[in-house]
């Protein structure tokens, strides 16, 4: 083995702090997957996280851990809030991605004939793809209101309903955003892409639950096996990518100017304290904001696609949200009575039952934790615990995490295979661009049961339920 790892637990690997390292690495992993880490360069990257300034207990990976920018996929970092770092890096170019769950209340049974009229009513309704553009362009006007206050603005303005809020991490809203720190250009690129899906890894998915693995906790959420579920995962789309440049860029230049080393040059990182970095995390928490009006506005679309389609089965019924949870943000949390900036770059928060942010049945059961696997093998719903408190500063996994490259699974996968595959096992695929679902082929993605394994087994969150794809439109 290239690094020297030190086997804590089955399900524990811990790489002691040497050089420039602050503190050691913890991965969450199997013996197995931490040997194909070693095919990229994840922990190297991780150890360059280990190394900034102020980072506190240990740099952490999560099974679904692969290289990323700066940072690696996968990764949760704490930081101090006095002594340590920013990152734009470790938040990534899409801040806010994150995924949302519906539940509709419907048997796979009773939707079932009318599958493929719904596959091209959300194809329809969700536009999809690299540089989509929404259905309305929104004014300047509304682009700051609607960066400022995040989803309770657009669900004002009529897209969703009041208890869709109460059901999202930070209830859809940061408040240390500032708009006016999102650039001229960013806002541009915003303002006819909201209610756009984005790129191939983007997706929205028609589920039925297959297994409940906890009833009591299953019941709470409002899942029961063979209901319908509807998957969506995007974020902040061309507007985060460009704050996320705009600072890289600014950050990049003022590194020197405050001692902070640079370990590789897609590592920026600022002391939190300087202005720059408090102007980063205002235009990130705006960047935020969008992404959850992106998701509401998608949730409106499909609770229109299902009411057009189904008018009869959607009488009386309505589309819920369970939640929606931030996989690429950086948040001001108290751990370990300390105040610590947590950076989580495909990372799901997992917080346990009582903690003081989680409100109505989360405050009783614990926050649902939304993890999607592949558009073939589906995906899990779990829920956060004690443990991820104590260990990984109340977090876990964000999906399955890539196994192989974009390049290399276009290399190996054909598209006609992969829907011919797909078709086999009654998924109908709705691809926006051929060449982007060769790079989302399901084996291009670990075994999501595989990633779970060592989440459930070290006990960072617990398992709830798992659901299989019906019906997938890909960006
Ligand atoms: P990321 O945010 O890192 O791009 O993606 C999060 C996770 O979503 C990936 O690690 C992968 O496991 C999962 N994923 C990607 N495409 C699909 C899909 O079409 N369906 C499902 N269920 N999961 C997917
Ligand atoms: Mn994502
Ligand atoms: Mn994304």
């Amino acid at each position: 083995m290239k690094y020297a790892f030190e086997r804590k637990s089955p399900w524990v690997f811990e790489l002691p702090r040497k050089g420039p390292m602050q503190v050691p690495l913890r991965l969450y992993t199997t013996e197995g997957m931490l040997k194909q880490l070693e095919e990229d360069q994840s922990i190297d990257q991780l150890m360059n996280v280990a190394s900034l300034p102020g980072i506190y207990r240990y740099a952490l990976g999560m099974p679904d851990m692969h290289q990323g920018f700066g940072f690696p996929i996968g990764a949760v970092a704490a930081f101090d809030i006095d002594s340590g770092i920013i990152s734009p890096g470790g938040v990534g170019f899409d801040i806010n991605c994150g995924v949302r769950l519906l539940r509709t209340g419907l048997s796979r049974q009773a939707i079932e004939d009318r599958l493929d009229e719904l596959g091209k009513r959300l194809f329809a309704l969700v536009p999809s793809g690299v540089g989509s553009t929404g259905h309305r362009v929104f004014s300047k006007a509304e682009m700051k209101g609607l960066l400022s206050e995040g989803a309770p603005w657009i669900i004002s303005a009529g897209f969703g309903v009041p208890s869709d809020q109460s059901a999202m991490e930070s209830q859809g809203h940061l408040a240390a955003a500032d708009a006016e720190l999102v650039s001229e250009k960013a806002i541009e690129r915003g303002r006819d892409e909201l209610g756009t899906l984005g790129a191939g890894n983007h997706f929205l998915e028609v589920d039925y639950i297959e297994t409940i693995y906890d009833a009591e906790y299953a019941a709470a959420f409002g899942l029961r096996e063979h209901d319908i579920v509807v998957w969506i995962h995007t974020g902040s789309r061309g507007l985060g990518h460009q704050v996320a440049t705009d600072f890289i860029n600014l950050f990049k230049k003022k590194m020197d100017q405050y001692k902070i080393p640079l370990y590789n040059h897609e590592l920026a990182a600022l002391p939190f304290k300087t202005s720059e970095g408090r102007q980063y995390f205002a235009a990130m928490s705006a960047a935020a904001n969008y992404a959850w009006v992106n998701r509401q506005i998608i949730t409106h679309q499909v609770r229109t696609a299902f009411e057009q389609v189904y008018p009869d089965l959607m009488a009386g019924q309505s589309i819920d949200l369970i939640y929606d949870v931030a996989h690429n943000i950086a948040k001001e949390e108290v751990h370990d009575g300390k105040k610590l900036l947590v950076h989580r770059k495909g990372g799901t928060r997992a917080f346990p039952a009582g903690h003081p942010e989680l409100e109505g049945p989360f405050a009783q059961y614990g926050q649902p934790v939304l993890l999607p696997g592949d558009m073939k093998r589906g995906s899990y719903i779990l829920v956060g615990t004690g443990a991820s408190m104590d260990e990984t500063f109340g977090s876990t996994a964000h999906g399955a995490g890539r196994r192989l490259s974009r390049n290399e699974a276009v290399r190996r996968y054909q598209f006609e295979d992969i829907s011919a595959d797909m078709a086999q096992h009654h998924i109908r695929l709705f691809a926006a661009d051929k060449k982007v679902a060769r790079e989302e082929a399901p084996d291009a993605y670990k075994n999501v049961d595989e990633v779970v394994g060592p989440i459930v087994h070290a006990g960072i969150a617990r398992p709830v339920a798992r659901s299989r794809p019906l019906l997938v439109i890909k960006g």
